[in-house]
């Protein structure tokens, strides 16, 4: 995973903001960058995915409903953490965006 503008490596902490993937600041450039939206639906496909196999899993060996619930956010809180910046694309926060800002204020 690495800043579209400075082309530095964003180390994994800089994900985990107050305001989560929507606040992640480059943490050498300063940029503001935010997560290309198919990078992010494939980070969470991947995590419910494996979550959801934990839970099958779980049950199949018997385990009480609460119990592969648990088990189902352990693995899909651990997949994301791992996932993310393997899989994750960055891209800059469209600030001055001409698309979106615009001049109409
Ligand atoms: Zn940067």
């Amino acid at each position: 995973m690495t800043c579209p503008q400075c082309n530095q490596r964003i180390p994994t902490r800089a994900l985990w903001t107050p305001a989560g993937l929507s606040g992640v600041v480059c943490t050498h450039c300063q940029a503001a960058l935010a997560p290309k939206p198919i990078s992010a639906i494939l980070v969470f496909a991947v995590s419910f995915g494996l979550g959801d196999l934990a839970l099958m899993l779980l049950r199949h060996k018997g385990a009480e409903f609460w119990q592969a619930c648990a088990g189902f956010f352990v693995v899909f809180a651990v997949v994301f953490a791992l996932a993310a910046p393997l899989l994750l694309r960055m891209r800059l926060k469209d600030h001055g965006d001409p698309h979106l800002s615009g001049h109409r204020a």
